[in-house]
């Protein structure tokens, strides 16, 4: 495959990054399960020295993912964290970074209890309120991260809207693409500088890995963060790249599936008794509804709702359902479902998670690709043993 980039989405997935193997002719990228790399001559390798700094399998895998979120550069680390920290290694001290009200707890974690410590300085906004994005942007500002959609409640941000107010400030903006994938929006096309994932999720697919990646369509961006890359080391191994590899060659049926699933499933929560809200940007009752069908492809895997009881009836549901299996994480094949006040946000005081929405009641799902009618026999039964 020459030209990617004339391919669509589900073709370059398949086949981006992946040539045959020129020695072998074997047709699935090899696992090469090696630290370092015979040298010609003093200085003269055949392209690759050391694994930390480039491997075969890692490379395919950016390429791969550069190509889905149609960037020229990828960089795979070793979890999304791993990337995350690589951008706030771009950062000088003394610089300041908006964020998001409501970012992922990991990233909320490294922001105000690691770079807080070396002189970087946060705010977190709703970032919906491009007023209060507005006001927050300072002349030291460097770097914009947003989420869309965001957790658990699936806001949606406007990255169009979100790249130019970082641009007015000379600052970078850095979009966590982890919950819609480059199959359903590709933030580099919206004017955003960096795409981060958790390749952990819907790119790995299986729940059988973690890792992270970065994309973008700067050369000199590119090697700085090759440089972070290299010099920090939060490289992932030639396995985890195979498995990811393994992952991103079905993201587009996985997708369609588990866009499906969500989607009839948050129409049948809708009508639900026990349910008095659900959060899905699918929903025309979702306040941001319009910019999600105009961003995205389709409007993902992941929704919330509300237990229309109290926090031990909504851990009840959470308790007793099957199909849907107890646990973090999300992006799987398989169906997940947690509570956020008890899990995923318990860190949060209860005063100041009621005033951000994320209520007692609050059920969050990763919609997986079983069976939609499954589900919901689940999920009766759950609501029955709760009510
Ligand atoms: C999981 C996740 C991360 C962190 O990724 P890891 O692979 O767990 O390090 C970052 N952002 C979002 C939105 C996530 O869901």
């Amino acid at each position: 495959m020459d030209d990617d980039s004339t391919h669509r989405i589900e073709t370059r997935a398949i086949h981006a990054g992946q040539d045959p193997d020129e020695e072998t002719g074997a047709l699935m990228t090899p696992i090469y399960a090696n630290s370092t790399y015979v040298q010609d001559g003093p200085g003269d390798h055949r392209g690759y020295e050391y694994s930390r700094t480039g491997n075969p399998t890692r490379s395919d895998l950016e390429d791969n993912l550069a190509a889905l979120e149609g960037g020229e550069f990828g960089r795979a680390f070793s979890s999304g964290m791993g990337g995350i920290n690589t951008v706030l290694n771009l950062l000088e001290a003394g610089d300041h970074v908006v964020t998001g009200d409501d970012v992922y707890g990991g990233t909320h974690r490294i922001f105000t209890q690691v770079y807080d410590k070396y002189d970087l300085s946060f705010d977190f906004v709703d970032t919906t309120d491009h007023d209060a994005v507005a006001d927050a942007m300072r002349e030291e500002t460097a770097l914009l991260w947003a989420e869309t959609p965001t957790n658990p409640l699936m806001r949606v941000n406007d990255i169009s809207a979100l790249a130019d107010l970082a641009h007015e400030y000379d600052a970078l903006c850095a979009v966590d693409n982890t919950f819609a994938t480059p199959y359903l929006q590709r933030p580099l096309e919206h004017g955003a500088d960096i795409v981060s994932h958790s390749l952990t999720k819907y790119l790995g697919g299986h729940s059988d890995v973690v890792a992270g990646a970065l994309i973008t369509d700067d050369e000199e961006l590119d090697e700085e963060i090759g440089f972070y890359q290299n010099s920090v080391g939060a490289t992932p191994s030639p396995f985890d790249c195979f498995l990811v590899l393994r992952g991103t060659k079905t993201l587009g049926v996985r997708m369609d599936r588990h866009c499906e699933n969500a989607s009839e499933l948050a129409r049948w929560l809708d009508d639900h008794d026990a349910v008095s809200d659900v959060y899905y940007p699918g929903l025309e009752s979702h306040p941001q509804h319009e910019l999600a069908a105009e961003q995205m492809d389709d409007f993902g895997g992941m929704l919330s709702f509300e237990v229309d009881g109290t926090l031990e009836q909504a851990s009840t549901v959470v308790e007793e359902t099957d199909v849907f299996t107890l646990a973090e994480s999300l992006g799987g094949v398989e169906s997940l479902i947690e509570q956020p006040a008890a899990m995923t946000h318990a860190a949060i005081p209860r005063e100041e998670r009621l005033e951000a929405g994320l209520t007692d009641g609050l059920v969050r799902v990763s919609v997986g690709i079983e069976h939609v009618d499954d589900m919901k026999a689940d999920l009766d039964a759950a609501f029955d043993a709760a009510f």
